[in-house]
């Protein structure tokens, strides 16, 4: 998987100012400028940045006014404090050189795990992982992990996953490798499964499993409820429950939800309440519904029966029905996935 991954990057790699060299300022300042940030838009920012700060001492000695006049419009702030702060560390600390060592990286302002990994392992060549919300995305799916990647007992097995995954492997190239298949093929939503470099390997793909996962279900607050919300249907009907006289949303239709951890948990609830199998289709999408005294969070998945059962309505019936609002957004969420 490692060398058909570098191979694929060293290909295909996407051109970018931050790649023309391993300078660990230019990496340090476009991994911080990315956080939260498109590739697109960073670009101009970036150039310009660097024209008026072309290093540490640079930018240290500016003004932090400065600083944020050149990242007027990039947005959170604070990172630009954060990138100020840390060069007038560097100067003082490392007489203005970028350190080297892991935990120095660490230490910096504005430096987490990921960005840490990604300067130590592009600028120095270490073998050190870095792991963001797409390498969680491509592990899980690749080797068919069905835990929730959202906990951090789930990333931290990833992030062991990755170290041995790179060992005695470029680890620049992996994890940069690993940037781009998670930007332009492992993508959140329809993976290109059949233009990927390590498709022979991955599980998910393997077991129709790669629109599933990863499972990523965010901690809820008090007064939050977290459901898995199954879009069930057999061909065009779709499988709707009424809800019961003096609940909350009393005789209005809607789909089934359970407020278990994971779709696979919601198929055994489902066989459990009405003996009927679910293949899992695909993940939808994640709606939040605030009501006036709670909120629902609904992971919303999209389930196949193989059979027609009671309860299941076509589209047109469906608009004859009292539905929900908040599983109005559902449906609505579902038919606009295609
Ligand atoms: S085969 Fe599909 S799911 Fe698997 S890693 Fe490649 S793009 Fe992702």
């Amino acid at each position: 998987m490692q060398k058909q991954l570098i191979k694929w990057y060293q290909e295909n790699k996407r051109d970018f100012p931050w790649r023309k060299d391993q300078d660990p300022y230019h990496i340090w300042i476009s991994e911080i400028m990315l956080q939260q940030t498109t590739t697109e838009t960073v670009i101009p920012y970036y150039n310009r940045f660097l024209k008026n700060f072309p290093n540490v001492e640079a930018l240290a000695s500016a003004s932090l006014e400065e600083v944020y006049k050149m990242w007027e419009g990039l947005g959170y702030y604070r990172r630009a404090k954060h990138i100020h702060e840390s060069a007038q560390i560097i100067l003082e600390k490392y007489q203005g050189v970028f350190p080297y060592e892991y935990d120095a990286i660490l230490s910096l302002k504005g430096i987490g795990e990921y960005t840490a990994g990604a300067i130590s392992s592009i600028a120095y060549g270490k073998q050190v992982p870095a792991v963001d919300g797409n390498v969680l995305r491509i592990i899980s799916r690749y080797y068919l992990i069905k835990e929730n990647i959202a906990e951090t007992k789930v990333q931290k097995k990833i992030y062991q996953i990755v170290q041995e995954l790179i060992l005695n492997h470029d680890a620049s190239a992996y994890n940069q490798g690993m940037m781009d298949l998670g930007a332009t093929i492992c993508k959140p939503v329809h993976p290109l499964c059949l233009e990927c470099p390590i498709q022979k390997g991955c599980l998910a793909f393997k077991k129709k499993q790669m629109d599933v996962l990863p499972i990523n279900i965010k901690k809820i607050k008090k007064q939050e409820i977290s459901y898995i919300t199954g879009i069930i249907t057999y061909q065009n009907k779709y499988f709707l429950i009424q809800n019961p006289p003096g609940g909350l949303l009393e005789n209005l239709y809607g789909f089934v939800q359970y407020d278990v951890e994971s779709p696979y948990s919601f198929v055994s609830s489902f066989q459990e309440e009405y003996q009927q199998n679910l293949i899992i289709q695909a993940h939808i999408k994640d709606i939040k519904h605030v009501f006036s005294h709670r909120t629902w969070r609904m992971h919303v998945y999209h389930f196949i029966l193989d059979k027609e059962i009671e309860n299941m309505y076509t589209l047109e019936e469906i608009n004859q029905l009292p539905l929900s609002t908040a599983h109005m957004k559902v449906l609505k969420a579902y038919l606009s996935s295609f």
